[in-house]
């Protein structure tokens, strides 16, 4: 019923000559993937040019940010609107945005409102630290980031959503939750509490994708779990041989 979602998370990487180079070999193969959608997320230098070459691709392209606000005196900030001319998804929320710029919930509901305004569709993104997992704290701490990051807003299509549950123990580490305790998480803590704020049929309809060092060896273990609908790829999304071993991984399901 959910079509799972490969999402490359290029974070502040790739000069726009490198961006071409990556994407160009990504769209020779992607088009021989079937039932699987793929979304780059490219640092905002990158998205024009990306877009135009990306227009008869069914690679999708997001952002990595917007500003919670909307166009005006706000320097060194992209609205949503602005990013919406170049691309159709955005990630907020991010761990690395909460942990070095202080992004709290508070500010990233009002980035998700920004973005749906605009037609974007957020890739919102939650997961507690190692601390919070060891003081038992972690269904407590992802359902609280999803309520108060998802306080006000109403959803009819959940297809205009996407929730990636990142423990922040796992990005970049080379650490990996388990594709039982992910697929518990989501069953018991993140599903209930979108059914709680939209019902369960959009609850159902919601992709939740899993990101934490991610590659081609651990991926199919992942993609093999009814409740984890996709990937959300930060460090294997750099190089294409690595990313798209990932995406193959989506088609042995
Ligand atoms: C991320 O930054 O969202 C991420 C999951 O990174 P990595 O795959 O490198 O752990």
């Amino acid at each position: 019923m959910r079509t799972p979602m490969i999402a490359g998370n290029w974070k502040m990487n790739k000069t726009e000559a490198e961006a071409l180079n990556l994407i160009r070999v990504l769209m020779q193969w992607v088009r021989s993937y079937s039932g699987v959608e793929v979304l780059i997320c490219p640092p905002f230098t990158s998205l024009s040019t990306l877009n135009k070459l990306l227009v008869s691709s069914p690679i999708l392209l997001g952002a990595q940010n917007i500003s919670d606000q909307p166009p005006g005196a706000f320097t060194g900030e992209i609205s949503a609107t602005m990013a919406a001319e170049f691309c159709t998804h955005v990630i907020l929320g991010h761990s690395e945005r909460r942990a070095y710029y202080g992004e709290e919930n508070v500010l990233i509901n009002r980035k998700l409102k920004a973005a749906i305004s605009a037609d974007l569709i957020p890739v919102l993104c939650v997961g507690e630290v190692l601390t919070e997992r060891e003081a038992g704290k972690a269904d407590h701490v992802v359902s609280h980031q999803l309520q108060e990051a998802l306080g006000g807003i109403h959803l009819e299509d959940p297809t205009k959503m996407i929730i990636a549950y990142e423990p922040v123990w796992a990005i970049g580490t080379g650490r990996s939750a388990s594709p039982e305790e992910i697929s518990d998480l989501i069953a018991r803590v993140i599903r209930p509490t979108l059914s709680g704020l939209w019902g369960e049929g959009i609850s159902q309809g919601i992709r939740v994708l899993y990101g934490g060092s991610v590659n081609s060896k651990n991926a199919g273990g992942f993609f093999n779990t009814a409740e984890i609908d996709g990937a959300l790829v930060g460090g294997a999304s750099l190089t294409a041989e690595k990313f798209l071993g990932i995406i193959e991984k989506t088609q042995k399901i």
